[in-house]
């Protein structure tokens, strides 16, 4: 296999990818930054962190109620249980009793006020979920040709993405590891086309005999100046 040319491709494949990937961030950031759509978003948020909050507090009163309810119980059963019989012990008890239920009654009250504050917040989440929703979807219309375009890129990507694969599958794993650490050094490119007697990518003249080296489809030879592998078609 040619394998100058199969990096070349690769190459191709991964910077086609790279700017389909480029511009659907674009366009998302286009249609994010719309300053009515960045208000809805932050409504949202904020209705949000409101319920949660009535949610924490909701769940902290419930234990704090748990807890009195089961010291009811045990004051209950030292009371009935039989086991005492001083007057003024059992006087304490019953005052006890009484206390925690008087407790545990104010807190009920203070659950169902609460609980209504807590459906106020979900129905306050639920519209500016909406309302975002229909933002974001008039937006979309408005944007039509933006979105039209970020559609068909998506599209695009499996294939591109196949062929890669299928690509990177054939490829020799040294050669492929050394393509991925120059592409990953060399800011997306790893193959330079020789175009002019020139690399591509950074511009250096190169030497007829690299230019010769270059075009040998079974070795590899790298820009001098630049790093990159060189190919020429
Ligand atoms: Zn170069």
């Amino acid at each position: 296999m040619n394998e100058t040319f199969s990096l070349y491709r690769l190459q191709q494949l991964d910077s086609q990818r790279i700017q389909r990937l480029k511009r659907i961030k674009q366009i998302d950031q286009i249609i994010a930054s719309d300053k009515v759509v960045l208000k809805a978003r932050a409504t949202l948020q904020k209705a949000t962190d409101a319920l949660n909050e009535s949610d924490n507090q909701l769940d902290d009163l419930h234990k704090k109620a748990e807890e009195k309810s089961l010291k009811l119980k045990l004051t209950q059963s030292k009371l009935y249980g039989g086991k005492i019989s001083a007057t003024k012990e059992l006087q304490d008890l019953q005052a006890e009793s009484e206390a925690l239920r008087r407790v545990i009654k104010t807190m009920e009250d203070e659950q169902i006020q609460l609980m209504e504050v807590n459906d106020s917040c979900q129905e306050a989440k639920k519209e500016a979920e909406a309302e975002l929703q229909k933002l974001l979807n008039a937006k979309a219309t408005e944007n039509s040709l933006l979105m039209g375009e970020r559609e068909k890129l998506i599209k695009q990507l499996p294939k591109i993405n196949a062929q890669r694969d299928a690509l990177k599958s054939q490829l020799d794993a040294k050669l492929l590891e050394e393509y991925d650490a120059l592409f990953k050094r060399k800011g997306g490119v790893a193959v330079a086309e020789v175009y002019d007697s020139s690399c591509k990518a950074c511009g250096v003249e190169l030497s007829p005999t690299d230019i010769q080296l270059a075009a040998n489809p079974n070795m590899i030879t790298k820009c001098k100046s630049c790093g990159r592998i060189l190919y020429k078609s």
